[in-house]
């Protein structure tokens, strides 16, 4: 099969434990915790026993040093992360507001997320990978943009598979040459993982089904829409199918359409069902939600099994 890999940023994320304050109010504030949206997905595949990998840059400090060693004890392939010399690891807070909504404070652009290069470690990665998925924050570090474009050619090449996650974060830049890189991404995806309004970002219409229309004749051949406690729906040329949500006690929704969109993704790639790949992905995304932290509650199968078996649905 050959690994799913992932580019992007690595970060810490500080989160605030009261919801509806602004951040100089919201103590206490717990982290650091090991995140972003590329480094989340990749820990999750990871978890489920497949082999993963990220191209990514930390700084030379404690929260690289965080993030690397959870990657590497998860079973992710840690060997195209470089360490920057020059640029601290990145960091994010979040802070809830009282209608459930979040605000983001990033400092990327000035961390080693923004130096990351295409190294001998990253081509080597590449050259082996299977599969490439891009997260929508991803596209907001122009340095991704080469990167992401040679992985592109070169999986296709050996026909490999293209997922893209559009994870739109409004405090990251989304300039025009972003909206370009993600236009081109588009014609060469195979399997979309759109939330709420996401799917309007990846084809303006004026109808869900008109926009699903679109981009299943522009040669996606799989959507799946992420709907948070309503579940989730494949969407394809033949049919759509849907799969409830797991009740569960929310304490921190960061993190769950990541490892929603990575179980998914590699439950497919082992060969499971769709029906099967949606159960599994609502799992992952409902599981992770309960636990405070982005990555602390990325799931292994015999968790999910376990999470299954002991959860209602809706
Ligand atoms: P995020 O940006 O926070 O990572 P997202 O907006 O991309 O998430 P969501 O739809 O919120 O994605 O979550 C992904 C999946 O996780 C949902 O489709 C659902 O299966 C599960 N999930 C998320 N939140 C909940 C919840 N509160 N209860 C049950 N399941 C949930």
């Amino acid at each position: 099969l050959g690994p799913t890999i992932t580019v992007g940023e690595i970060l810490v994320e500080i989160m605030a434990t009261t919801i509806g304050k602004g951040f100089l109010d919201a103590q206490p504030l717990i982290g650091p915790f090991p995140s972003g949206a590329p480094a989340i997905f990749i820990d999750q595949v990871a978890k489920l026993g497949a082999q993963a990998g990220i191209i990514a840059a930390v700084g030379n400090d404690d929260f690289g040093r965080l993030n690397v060693e959870r990657l590497r004890d998860d079973g992710a392939d840690v060997s195209a992360i470089a360490v920057s010399p020059d640029f601290p690891t990145g960091s994010a807070f979040v802070r809830y507001a009282n209608d459930g909504t979040r605000d983001f404070v990033y400092n990327i652009a000035r961390s080693a997320a923004g130096e990351i290069k295409l190294t001998d470690a990253a081509k080597s990665l590449i050259t082996r990978a299977g599969h490439l998925h891009v997260m929508g924050s991803a596209l907001s570090i122009p340095a991704v943009w080469p990167i992401i474009n040679f992985a592109l050619q070169d999986i296709k090449k050996r026909g490999g598979t293209l997922s893209v996650d559009p994870n739109m974060r409004k405090e990251l830049a989304a300039g025009e040459e972003t909206g370009r890189q993600f236009a081109t991404l588009l014609k060469a995806t195979d399997l979309l993982l759109p939330s709420g309004d996401e799917l309007f970002v990846a084809c303006p219409a004026s109808s869900e089904s008109e926009a699903i229309g679109k981009l299943l004749a522009s040669g996606i051949s799989e959507i799946v829409m992420k709907r948070g406690q309503k579940g989730s729906a494949l969407v394809t040329k033949t049919g759509s199918i849907s799969r409830p949500a797991f009740i569960v006690d929310e304490v921190d929704p960061t993190g769950a359409g990541d490892c929603f969109g990575a179980t998914y993704l590699t439950c497919r790639r082992l060969g499971h069902s769709a029906e099967q790949a949606l159960d599994y992905a609502n799992a992952a995304g409902a599981r992770n939600v309960t636990y405070r932290g982005p990555m602390e509650g990325t799931s292994t199968f015999r968790e999910l099994d376990q999470f299954i078996a002991a959860t209602p649905r809706k």
